[in-house]
């Protein structure tokens, strides 16, 4: 009996000198592959949102609510290639004049307006894909000014009395009466409409929806009428 219990007082002391003992090595260990993995990892959005970032877009926009169509400074309707300056909305009291965002465009592609145009971002945008695949090609490249014969104007058609008011009381149309090329020459429409203005004018239908030009009505001897005008159907263009 007195063996047995020295027995299990034996067992019990392993037992109690296994359960004292450390569990893992002494020894450090060799560090796991995966803390290496885990700094080569992205840091988290916390510390990202530490960093500078540039200034978004629509910041610009709420600071400036009234100056939407501006991108940079110089350029309007959210195209680099029209420079210009937004102007405060034109009201009328005349049915069917105004413009609710108005720009005044200096040059468009690098070609001077002159004067410069008060038009809508819709007749800006439209100038400038026709300058660019239809008027320049047309010349060559060698357009620097396009003389402007009128933009904004709160008038009737053809500035007949009684007729409905044109297109330039919206800010869709823009009158062209010249075009000044790099050589410092003057082609107008009234004494040059040759090959090249006719080719320049007929390359501007579809991207605008009416041209008015010579031969048209009359009214366009010495400039070509090219408006945006939201009108269905085809194009009209003469
Ligand atoms: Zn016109």
């Amino acid at each position: 009996m007195r063996a047995a219990l020295g027995v299990l007082m034996l067992i019990c002391t392993i037992n109690t000198a296994r359960a004292d003992a450390p569990t893992r090595s002494l020894f450090p260990e060799p560090r796991p592959q995966v803390a290496t993995t885990l700094v080569a990892l992205p840091a988290p959005p916390a510390m990202q949102s530490l960093r500078p970032r540039p200034r978004p877009t629509e910041a610009v926009a709420r600071t400036q609510p009234d100056r939407p169509r501006s991108t940079r400074q110089g350029s309007v309707c959210n195209n680099n290639d029209i420079k210009g300056t937004e102007l405060e909305p034109i009201i009328s009291r005349t049915n069917g004049c105004g413009i609710a965002e108005p720009v005044l465009v200096t040059s468009v592609n690098g070609v001077r307006l002159k004067p410069a145009a008060t038009i809508n971002c819709n007749a800006a945008t439209a100038l400038a894909s026709w300058i660019d695949d239809g008027l320049q090609p047309a010349f060559r490249g060698q357009v620097v000014q396009l003389n402007v014969a009128d933009s904004y104007s709160c008038r009737p058609r053809n500035n007949v009395r009684g007729n409905r008011i044109s297109e330039h009381g919206l800010g869709n149309a823009i009158d062209i009466e010249g075009f000044v090329l790099k050589s410092g020459r003057t082609l107008t429409v009234e004494d040059n409409y040759g090959r090249q203005i006719r080719v320049a004018h007929k390359a501007a239908c579809g991207t605008f929806r009416t041209m008015l030009g010579p031969g048209s009505d009359g009214y366009h001897e010495d400039h070509i009428h090219f408006d945006v005008s939201q009108r269905g159907g085809r194009a009209y263009c003469r």
